[in-house]
């Protein structure tokens, strides 16, 4: 999708935001995009000054601000894919407090699991449970292996000359 380009909601005239979350100030002859900030909370902000002072605002709520309709008034701007820094605005979606929790939930794949990342099936006999989680048997004794002659590669070549 294109980026689009909007005027952010109560600095009308002085910045705009695109929908792939990028913002710029209209104050100088040129468009400039704003730095970005990575808040400690892992969201990014910008600073908008207005009338001398400066608001400093998160990105995903000046994208959803301008580019998605908030008819019920929901307080929180939500991620869709729980990722805080990306503010596409197709990744945006208000909502109420509760919902970032279930986003959370939505994005941690609750279906067991059938088969382990190299396609062995995870079924018995060929599975345990470590602290909590299902570990693949084939894959742990691979590694285990592995982790052998890795061993056993690196006295070899200690002991050469
Ligand atoms: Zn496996």
């Amino acid at each position: 999708m294109g980026e689009e380009w909007r005027p952010v909601v109560g600095h009308e005239g002085d910045y705009e935001v695109s929908s792939h979350g990028r913002v710029r100030s209209l104050k100088r002859s040129e468009s400039v995009i704003l730095r970005r900030l990575r808040r400690p909370n892992g969201y990014l902000a910008v600073s908008l000054y207005r009338n001398g002072r400066a608001r400093r605002i998160g990105v995903h709520r000046i994208v959803a601000e301008a580019f998605i309709p908030n008819p019920d008034d929901l307080p929180f701007v939500r991620h869709k894919n729980d990722v805080k820094y990306e503010n596409h605005a197709s990744n945006l979606a208000w909502g109420t407090g509760g919902d970032n929790a279930i986003d959370r939930e939505l994005n941690t794949p609750k279906v067991p699991r059938t088969h382990c990342k190299r396609n062995h099936p995870l079924i018995e006999g060929n599975t345990y449970i470590d602290r909590g989680t299902i570990v693949c048997a084939t894959c742990k004794k691979a590694q285990v292996a592995a982790s052998a002659a890795r061993k056993k590669e690196n006295r070899i070549v200690d002991h050469r000359p």
